[in-house]
Order: structure tokens, then sequence, then C-alpha cells
């Protein structure tokens, strides 16, 4: 994986091997020797990641990390704060101003590459967004804003060998973490729902050896594998210092590593830092899925919108051709619908179609597709049906239409009627017919049956 890393260390022997070791690893160093101008260079490259000594000249590192933090430039690169000494106030100090991690020189290579690796991977998740929305990106998604006070409380299951161990980070977190704290077997978390759901955990801190060995250590696969947990975090807590136990936990996708003598005092902290990281994910992957809704969703009736329906339709006949069978397309549109706009006013004309939309999709079947076409026309795709079945089913929509009037949100009730024409496509020969001629033929079917009266049926007679 390729990264810019900014180094900042005033000691040149430092920088050096940094350098060479960052460069083998294919990663790009950046060199900084004090705090002025590591800041100037963040702002200035905007790195992957930042490696940053705690302990610099001109000013105090954490005090370098609080000012990264709070730059909207700045703000999201990730930081491993390297500390060298070993008192744990400046790690939680440091932990507090915003690190990513705190990393104890001398550390250990493997360590240190594997924890770069996987704030890397995180960085690469939500980078995609911001190639697409450019500089708007931050905004849009939340990150150019400093961490909320008040955030929504989270849920943080505690998985370790013996419960008592659990109760214990239990009592340690709820004097710190306003969050919801669960203690939960290995068998617990195996059978939570396979849908995520209010009381998913957001967080599951993972003793590395559960009921085995590394147990913990193969949770994270199972979480990650899992459609109800996959966005959830994992925190391993190994029972010591154990670099091969760590670097293994975070290539397997752990999103911490600490080892437990260390919990008593950094597990809130770094619980929190998960929290932030997640609901940012959470909501990148809202916006994402939002902007593909809004892509192909007609957002009035929730079906798909004409963007959507024409290459699907296009891939359903290439569907049948290649799998010669018969397929039908069907234009559906209300008759006499700007008479509903008219007498009942624009609210009652949107209420019949989401009504409209409602009684056709559920007379479809899970492969047919529905889609509005236009202001009150729809599209409706059927797979591998012949003649026969689209006489019944387009017969079917049109009854479902016509034969109950449809409640107005002013408490009247109006019956509607829809007109549909259909054309059908065969395999063989004019399977190749493009399916915009096919649509084509069933509008014009459609207008046969409106000017036959409407509340008709009319097939395409060119279907060869
Ligand atoms: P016909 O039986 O010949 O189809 O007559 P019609 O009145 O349904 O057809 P026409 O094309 O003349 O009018 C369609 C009307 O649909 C006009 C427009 O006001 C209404 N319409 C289109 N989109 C919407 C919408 O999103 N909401 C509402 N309420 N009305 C819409
Ligand atoms: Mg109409
Ligand atoms: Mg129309």
């Amino acid at each position: 994986m390729h990264g810019r890393i900014l180094i900042v260390d005033d000691t040149a022997t430092n920088r050096i091997v940094y350098k060479v070791k960052l460069s083998d690893a294919f990663y790009e160093p950046l060199l900084a020797s004090d705090g002025e101008s590591g800041l100037r260079l963040a702002r200035e490259e905007t790195p992957d990641l930042v490696l940053l000594d705690l302990a610099l000249p001109d000013i105090d590192g954490t005090e370098v990390l609080r000012r990264l933090k709070a730059d909207p430039m700045t703000r999201s690169i990730p930081v491993i704060a390297l500390s060298a000494s070993r008192s744990g106030d400046e790690r939680c100090r440091a932990l507090a101003a915003g690190a990513d991690d705190v990393i104890s020189k001398p550390f250990i290579d493997s360590v240190l590459m594997a924890r770069m690796r996987n704030l890397l991977r995180m960085r690469e998740d939500t980078r995609f967004v911001t190639r697409a929305w450019g500089q708007e990106a931050p905004a849009l998604l939340g990150m150019a804003e400093a961490a909320q006070p008040f955030e929504p409380a989270g849920t943080v299951a505690l998985v370790a060998s013996r419960p008592e161990l659990a109760l214990i980070w239990k009592h340690q977190l709820l004097r710190t973490l306003r969050d919801r704290l669960v203690v939960m077997t290995r068998d617990q978390v195996l059978a939570l729902p396979p849908l995520r759901d209010a009381t998913t955990p957001d967080i599951f801190v993972v003793e590395a050896d559960l009921d085995a060995p590394g147990a913990g250590l193969r949770l994270i696969s199972e979480l990650g594998s899992h459609a109800g947990t996959r966005h959830s975090a994992v925190c391993i807590v190994t029972a010591a210092e154990d670099d091969e136990t760590t670097v293994m936990a975070f290539d397997l996708g752990a999103d911490d590593v600490l080892a437990r003598a260390v919990c008593d005092r950094e597990l809130a902290p770094r619980l929190r830092i998960l929290l932030r990281r997640k609901r940012q994910a959470d909501r990148i992957r809202a916006t994402v899925e939002d902007g593909l809704r809004m892509a192909m969703i007609d957002p009035l009736t929730g079906v798909y919108n004409r963007r959507y329906a024409m290459p699907r339709l296009a891939g359903i006949a290439a569907q049948a051709a290649s799998e010669a069978s018969d397929f039908a397309v069907m234009v559906v549109d209300l008759d006499r619908f700007k008479s509903v706009n008219d007498r009942f006013g624009h609210a009652a004309g949107d209420a019949v179609l989401i009504e409209v939309a409602r009684r056709l999709s559920e007379n479809l079947r899970i492969s047919d597709m529905l889609a509005r076409i236009g202001g009150e026309e729809f599209l409706v795709a059927l797979p591998q049906t012949n003649l026969a079945d689209a006489e019944r089913v387009a017969e079917r929509l049109r009854q479902v239409v016509g034969d109950d009037p449809v409640l107005l949100p002013t408490g009247e009730r109006l019956r509607v009627t829809v007109s549909i024409g259909v054309a059908l496509g065969h395999s063989g020969a004019e399977a190749a017919e493009d399916v915009s001629g096919m649509v084509d033929r069933a509008d014009r079917a459609l207008l046969a049956s409106k000017t036959a009266g409407r509340n008709l049926v009319t097939f395409s007679r060119t279907a060869a």
C-alpha cells in the first residue's frame, strides 16, 4: 500500500532511519525536524499519516496534535504518536489530544508497520468519497467538524475469557464513558441477529485469548463476515505486550490493540477514538448509500426511475436472448390524471401516484422491474414471460388499480384507472431489437388503449 507519511522528529538519525525503512516499504516519507515545520508540512502536503515524536524542541508534541486536530485541513489525517517515556501520563495526554495510537520507543518495526497499514487502510476507505466530491467532501460528511461534545451514546460489548475480567473493564469504563456497556460471551456474540439493529454493538472489546489461545483473533474475522457486525469496530486486548499477536490482530482487521496492563488508563480514551471514527465511517456510508439511492429511485413513489430502468431493461433483454426466453414490457399510464390534480389538488395527485405504484409493485414478482418513467407513467419489465403470462399480468394490474377506489389525504375516495400497452420481446432473431424500440411499441399500444376508451390493455401487434 502506498502512502505519504510525514515524520516529525527532532533527532536527525531517527529521521534517517525512518526514512530508509519507510522507503523500503514503498511509502513516501516527508521529513520535519520540529513542531512548526511539521504543522506547516501537514497543511501544505496533507500526508496520509503522521508519525509524531512527542518530545520536540519548539512545541510540545501534544500541542502539535491538538493543532492538527483543530485545523479542518489536517483533522482527518491519522497520527501515531511516538513516546520515549514509559509514563502513562504522556500516553494518555496524547490519546486525549487526538492521537490514533501512541507507540513507545524503542518500538518494534513490525508493530508500527502493522498499525500504519491499518490506519492507511481506514483512510483509503474514506478516500474514494473525497475523490468523488473533491473539496466538498469533508463538509458533506461532517469530517470538518470537531468531535461533538454531545454525540449520541454508543454500545460497547465486552468479551473476555472470564466474566470477572469483563466486569472489571465495565467498572473502569463506567467512570468515564456514557456509552452502553454490555458483557457478552463469545457464543452470545456469534448469536447476534444477522442484521444490524439499534442494539448491535458499535465496538467489541475482545480478549485475544478467549476459551482457546487466539480465539479472540478468530472472532475478528467472524464479526467482519457477519452482515450485522461488519461495520462494528474491534479492539483486541492482549495478555501482555505481545508483538506477534498485535501485528496479527491488526492485519486481521482489528481497529485497535492494547495490552491488558494499560487497559486501566487507556481503554476509555481509545474507545472514544474508535467510536468517533466509526461514526464518521457510518456517516460516509450513509451518504454514499443515499447517493446511490437517489441515482436510481424515484423519491415520490420509491420505485426505480427512468435513468435506472432503461439500462436494466437492456440487461433483461440480453439475459432473455442468452437463455432464449420471452419477456414483456408494459407501459402503464393513469387515465385522465390531469383532472385528479385539477379537482383535488396536486397533493391528492401525489397520493394517487404513490398508491398506484404500491398496488403495481405488490402484484409483480421480485424479478420484475417497476419504474416511474414519466409524471403518471410507469414501465414494467417482466423477464421469462410469454404472451399468455403477459396477458394475465396486464389484466391483473389493470384491475388492482381500477377495482378499489384510492383514499385521498382529504378522506375522500376516488376511483382511478390505468391504460396499458404491452410489447413482447421474443427469443430468436428479433431479440436483437433495441429496447427503446420495444418501449416505443408498448407506447403505441398504450395510445391504442387510450383511443379505444381507456382502462384497457392493448398488445403491440407488430411484435413478430
Ligand atoms: P390520459 O388519460 O390521456 O393519459 O390523460 P392525462 O390527464 O392522464 O394525461 P396528461 O398527459 O394530459 O396529463 C398528465 C398529468 O399528470 C399532468 C400533470 O399535472 C400530472 N402529473 C405529472 N407528474 C405529476 C406528479 O408528480 N404529481 C402530480 N400530482 N401530478 C403529476
Ligand atoms: Mg395519463
Ligand atoms: Mg401520460
